[in-house]
């Protein structure tokens, strides 16, 4: 596979009169084309619903696209749940999800408030609940299995190492205690692996939580109302992976349902789903310029974009992949570390990477950052935040997001210039 950006650079010459780099552009015919195949993919299922994580693209112009497609959000915190709100999603009607870990009192009360479902991390969260918020009549528990989770001979991920969720005995006793306190509708969630390009992922959790699902019905006479596969459907960051299909997960979940669930009377359990990364990724660049060039032990391009506008290059030595604008089909024939000005030396959107031959001037475009990429953002060094972008569908080009001025930096120093200390 050859990743190709989802613009020209005629296209990013004219937005780049109108906003300067470095600024994250979001393509909106991919966000909705792609959350109509995540829909037929589940279409099977009555009650299917898709949660995007709000965690990964916190735009509320984002979630405003993703709503309209039908989806709903999966909130982490109090500003995630004010957002969710503010734009309409409406928590009676199930389309906010609660899924968070390690949860403040407040933020259970303005998830019951809203009457989003909240998705118990932990056991001794339901005393915690009903001393702060009160019990409310749905919810959902978060199970973790504990050691490796495998695919055939593959191990995948280590739940037994995460801090997430209850164990299986927790997680019966927890539904029991649960049904005692009144609770009228339950779901189950599990998040056993991140971002795994595989169709078999999604069907091989959907197994075990299935089968759980069952056995749950059997010990404490809790029928789930939802199964939540949650999250860790990915995307493949480099250009030689297969993308998942998602037509084909979605066919996958659904004969493990029609094989464990239905013969077991449970034919009635929504699927839900929580994912960020796939529903977000591809349809995000980050858009930087060559700045500098430097040649030492290494050949270095410097960019006006760096690692507080995408860390997971820095933070995990994650790859994303990086086309220079108009020299897509150039050879590539140098070889660049492209680097951020951070005073950091992980401060890098690429080491050892082979491109055409980059000319200051040249405007670089670093591939799926549409999750995970402008939210993680920070402000080291005194770094300031970058604008996004939203490429509408007719090609005109909308500010989702402006840029932080320094004033935004200083905003919480206000008062404190004057300081006293005698
Ligand atoms: C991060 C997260 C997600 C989304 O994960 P992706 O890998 O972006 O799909 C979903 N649910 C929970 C609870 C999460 O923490």
């Amino acid at each position: 596979m050859s990743k190709q950006p989802f613009v020209t650079k005629e296209q990013l010459e004219e937005i780049i009169k109108e906003y300067p780099t470095p600024f994250h552009l979001y393509d909106e015919k991919g966000i909705r084309e792609n959350a109509r195949r995540m829909k037929e993919a589940f279409a099977w299922n009555k009650g299917f619903k898709e949660y995007f994580a709000v965690k990964a693209t916190p735009n509320p112009t984002i979630l405003k696209i993703l709503k309209e497609e039908g989806c709903g959000t999966d909130c982490s915190s109090m500003t995630e749940l004010m957002m969710s709100e503010r734009l309409g999603f409406d928590g009676s009607s199930n389309e906010i999800m609660f899924s968070s870990n390690d949860t403040p009192a407040e933020e259970f009360v303005k998830a019951k408030e809203l009457d989003a479902i909240i998705n118990l991390d932990d056991i001794t969260h339901i005393e915690y609940l009903k001393q702060s918020a009160g019990i409310p009549e749905k919810i959902c528990c978060r199970f973790n299995p504990g050691g490796f989770f495998e695919l055939g001979t593959d191990i995948m991920d280590n739940p037994g190492d995460a801090k997430y969720g209850m164990t299986k005995d927790q997680l019966l006793n927890a539904y029991g205690q649960l049904k005692d306190l009144g609770v009228k509708t339950f779901g189950m969630h599990a998040f056993l692996a991140s971002n795994t390009v595989t169709n078999d992922y999604y069907p091989t959790l959907a197994k075990i939580l299935f089968e759980l699902a069952v056995e749950i019905y059997e010990k404490t006479g809790v029928k789930l109302d939802f199964i939540n596969l949650s999250g860790g459907v990915g995307v493949p960051y480099t250009p030689d992976k297969e993308p998942n299909d998602i037509l084909a997960i979605g066919d996958g979940v659904r004969k493990v349902y029609e094989e464990v669930l239905v013969p077991a009377g449970m034919d009635e359990v929504k699927i839900f789903t929580e994912l960020g990364r796939f529903m977000l990724a591809p349809y995000g660049h980050l858009i930087t310029t060559a700045i500098h060039e430097k040649h030492i032990y290494k050949e270095y391009i410097g960019v006006d974009a760096c690692a507080v506008n995408l860390m997971r290059p820095a933070m995990y030595g994650a790859y994303h992949h990086i086309t220079v604008a108009g020299k897509e089909s150039a050879p590539c024939d140098h070889v660049y570390d492209v680097t951020g000005s951070l005073c950091e030396n992980n401060d890098k959107f690429a080491v050892d990477r082979k491109l055409p031959k980059i000319d200051m001037g040249d405007i670089l475009i670093i591939h799926d950052t549409g999750a995970h990429g402008f939210a993680m953002g920070y402000n080291y060094n005194g770094k300031l935040k970058s604008a996004e972008v939203l490429l509408r569908e007719d090609g005109s080009t909308r500010l989702i997001r402006r840029a932080e001025t320094p004033e935004d930096y200083f905003a919480t120093l206000e008062g404190y210039w004057d300081v006293d200390l005698s």
